[in-house]
């Protein structure tokens, strides 16, 4: 698919960020190319419509750049899954581990119903750890994880291993 191409190209990349030794995957200018950020979101939509799935998760913060505009496309609701306290009702939570120390996840209690059929959404999968919260968070409730995807995925860091059976879609690897 030719429109993999300009995506990759349009995703820029910034060593030492946020610390030395990281080469950071910044989606901001993928944003900016409103061809190849047009075709990131139809590459999604192309692959959901049709397949039954009225949640889409989106996690904080990216996701919740690709997560709607996916979720209307394809008729399914969105859902955060955001930080610790930023939202402000009645909760969920997940815990999981960093390279240091560990962070936890939220979602809203009654946002989503058992025997719901989901879409989790990230910008990036690194190790994996924050997928698999969000998958945890969702099956707690009863709730159908149908697929993963991301824009990007660091196939190094075997994020995919970690998610096991769980199918993982990306459209770019990054070295
Ligand atoms: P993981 O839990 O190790 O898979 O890390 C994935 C999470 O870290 C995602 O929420 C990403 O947004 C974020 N992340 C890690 N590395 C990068 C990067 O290079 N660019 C953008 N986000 C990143």
């Amino acid at each position: 698919d030719d429109r993999i191409a300009r995506i990759a190209s349009a995703i820029r990349v910034i060593p030492n960020f946020p610390k030395p030794g990281i080469l950071f995957q910044d989606i901001t200018t993928l944003l900016l190319d409103t061809k190849a950020f047009r075709d990131t979101i139809d590459l999604f939509v192309e692959r959901y419509k049709g397949k039954d799935i009225s949640v889409v998760a989106g996690i904080e913060a990216r996701g919740f750049i690709f997560g709607p505009p996916i979720a209307l496309a394809i008729g399914a609701k969105f859902v955060p899954m955001r930080k610790p306290n930023k939202l402000p009702g009645e909760v969920i939570s997940e815990e999981y581990s960093l390279e240091y120390g560990s962070d936890k996840m939220e979602m809203h209690v009654g946002a989503v119903q058992a025997g719901e059929r989901a879409l989790v959404i990230d910008d990036l999968i690194a190790t994996g750890g924050t997928l698999c919260a969000a998958i945890r968070l969702l099956e707690r409730v009863g709730v159908d994880v149908v697929e993963c995807a991301c824009v990007i995925e660091l196939p190094e860091l075997k994020g995919r291993d970690r998610l096991g059976e769980k199918p993982l879609f990306v459209l770019v690897n990054a070295p």
